[in-house]
């Protein structure tokens, strides 16, 4: 080893000991002949100190080096003395008198400092990404995203799991995204898919007997990338046979205590709370609900319905939603050009025409534009609905449900952040259950299914299959942590007329159905115990452990918005041979 300790070991009690560390010039410093080098790895930094007798031609290597340089320093642990005791560092009450010093390999200079506090831009960072991944915050980040997936692995042995790899070339599948695709060599014309995830497989390694599966799986999507989400990322995959919703749920929600308790040390009291996704869409406008605060949707629909003022009454007569949030104590906060901003971006950012509010003045009266076209009583009916005390900012939404449950939902997030309603150490779980089976595709007008096509209706639902579809309810359920979703997952469907009858409704024909899943179909037919699964999102999982606001801080080595990995250039052309034994052509752009 060319170490014998790490720059975050030592302590008072070494004091004395001949130690041999090696790491990153952090910084250097020259106090008057005596050189200082904050020498720094994965573990921390360690102060060396260098003076003149160390040899002059020693010192002169060691006044020439450069921050990042990689150095090896063989000295003597001291105790700092009183007064220089460094209480931010870990070894701050010592430092290692050097008695050698080599020089094992020099650094360019730095397009920036991983010690600086400053973090560049991310093009700089994800450029250099290892001189970002040097940076002590990256570090520990990506230390936190191995514990967790350490845990999952021992929870899940503990529990009698097989980790099984399925693999990365695959079938093309409609999974609900578009696939990443690859050529192959060995039969022109034809492709691979990378697996959006291996969802079919861990389905047929239930019906092969394998009752407990998990895989920490890499998964391929091509989409147009939003701020948290990757081409590629990974899942914590699980299927288990013989099982129903509850079971999956119970065996997660363990998980998830596990990791609270193993990696963040914190209890987290089970049961998860549970909510229908029905109730979710109605209160908070969203089927991953971040329950962190209240200012819950209020409908206002029936009410609407009474007054003459037309915006609103037009649209609850004609079967929209007039809905709306209270944002307590906050309408001195926002003034006409917030509002204005307020209502801009909910035009641009959720097809709404814009949205109506009033506030309550301190006589308890509602004020604004729309109050003058409501009648007395109406005014006092609306502060009733919302609970509407002095200084509450009302906010209306008349629109379709959808449209209604966007804005609000973007509203009250939006104005949670802005009145600092959320407590940044907050973990609040929660379970959504009972998805919709289907939605409905204006533009192709057919059903699409609303997780995937494998999932189950409620056993309860499914003659609906047969007249009413859009009324079935799922055996889905969907895992969500502070606004986010970090998982979802389903029963699925083991009995083969069933699923045939599925893809039917998703405007498949027999012989789509046969030329894309005839393998499934065959599986099924062979004997399918019940069986049903999740996957949970790591990357997101780490950001919100970690507290991170980028899930791109989460991953090693991310991909941009425009999925190119600014490090490597990644995609980029390749040689017309390669092109050629693969019988590609490409267009020119
Ligand atoms: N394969 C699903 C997904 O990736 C998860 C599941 O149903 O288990 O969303």
């Amino acid at each position: 080893m060319l170490r014998t300790s790490t720059c975050g070991q030592l302590r008072r009690n070494d004091s004395g000991n001949t130690v041999t560390l090696a790491g990153w010039v952090d910084s250097l410093r020259d106090h008057s002949g005596v050189l200082f080098i904050n020498l720094r790895d994965r573990y921390g930094i360690t102060q060396i100190t260098i003076t003149s007798d160390i040899g002059d031609e020693l010192f002169q290597l060691v006044r020439s080096l450069h921050n990042e340089d990689v150095i090896q320093v063989v000295g003597v642990v001291q105790q700092r003395p009183e007064g220089i005791v460094n209480t931010k560092i870990a070894t701050g009450e010592i430092e290692v008198k050097a008695a050698h010093v080599t020089v094992l390999s020099r650094s360019a200079v730095v397009p920036f400092l991983p010690a600086s506090p400053e973090t560049p831009s991310e093009e700089t960072r994800l450029k250099y990404r290892f001189l970002d991944l040097r940076r002590p915050a990256m570090q520990r980040t990506l230390e936190l995203r191995s514990r967790m997936t350490k845990v999952m692995r021992d929870y899940f042995h503990e529990n009698n799991f097989n980790e099984i790899e399925t693999p990365m070339l695959g079938k093309s599948t409609p999974e609900g995204a578009r696939d990443y695709l690859v050529p192959s060599r060995v039969n022109p014309g034809t492709f691979y898919a990378l697996p959006q995830s291996p969802q079919l497989y861990k389905q047929i390694l239930m019906i092969a007997g394998y009752d407990r599966y998990i895989q920490v799986a890499r998964c391929f999507r091509d989409e147009d990338l939003r701020a948290d989400r990757q081409p590629e990322f990974t899942q914590l995959d699980l299927e288990m046979s013989f099982v129903e919703m509850e079971d999956i749920i119970e065996i997660m929600s363990g998980l998830v205590k596990r990791l609270m308790n193993d990696v963040l040390g914190r209890d987290l009291k089970l049961p998860i709370p549970r909510m229908e996704y029905a109730e979710a869409m109605e209160r908070f406008g969203h089927d991953a609900p971040d329950l962190r605060f209240a200012m819950e949707l209020v409908d206002l629909t029936e009410l609407a319905k009474t007054v003459e003022f037309r915006v609103f009454r037009g649209v609850a007569d004609s079967g929209g939603r007039v809905r709306a949030i209270n944002a307590k104590a906050a309408a001195e906060k926002y003034s006409r050009k917030d509002i204005d901003t307020l209502n801009q971006w909910v035009i641009d950012n959720f097809g709404a025409k814009g949205v109506a509010w009033l506030k309550v003045d301190g006589d308890g009266n509602l004020t604004g534009p729309i109050a003058k076209n409501f009648k007395p009583e109406e005014l006092a009916a609306i502060k009733s609905k919302l609970v509407a005390e002095p200084n509450d900012f009302l906010l209306f939404s008349a629109d379709t449900f959808e449209t209604t449950s966007r804005v609000l939902n973007g509203l009250r997030r939006r104005l949670a952040a802005e009145l600092k309603l959320i407590d940044p150490n907050e973990m609040n779980f929660c379970w959504i259950v009972h998805f919709p089976m289907f939605d409905w595709d204006d533009e192709e007008k057919r059903y699409v299914a609303m997780h995937h096509p494998f999932t189950a209706p409620l056993n309860e639902h499914l003659h609906y299959l047969d007249s009413e579809p859009r009324q079935i309810k799922a055996q889905a359920y969907d895992l969500v942590l502070n606004g986010f979703e970090v998982g979802g997952g389903t029963i699925r469907i083991h009995d083969g007329a069933v699923q045939e009858k599925v893809f039917n409704l998703l405007g498949m024909t027999p012989e789509t159905c046969r030329q894309m899943f005839g393998f499934l179909l065959d599986a099924l037919s062979f004997g399918a115990p019940p069986h049903g699964g999740i996957a949970l999102g790591l990357d997101r999982l780490v950001m919100l452990f970690a507290g991170c606001d980028n899930i791109r801080d989460c991953i090693a080595f991310p991909k941009t918005m425009k999925a190119s990995d600014l490090m490597t250039g990644a995609p980029d052309v390749v040689a017309a041979k390669q092109l050629d034994e693969l019988h590609i052509a490409t267009k020119k752009t």
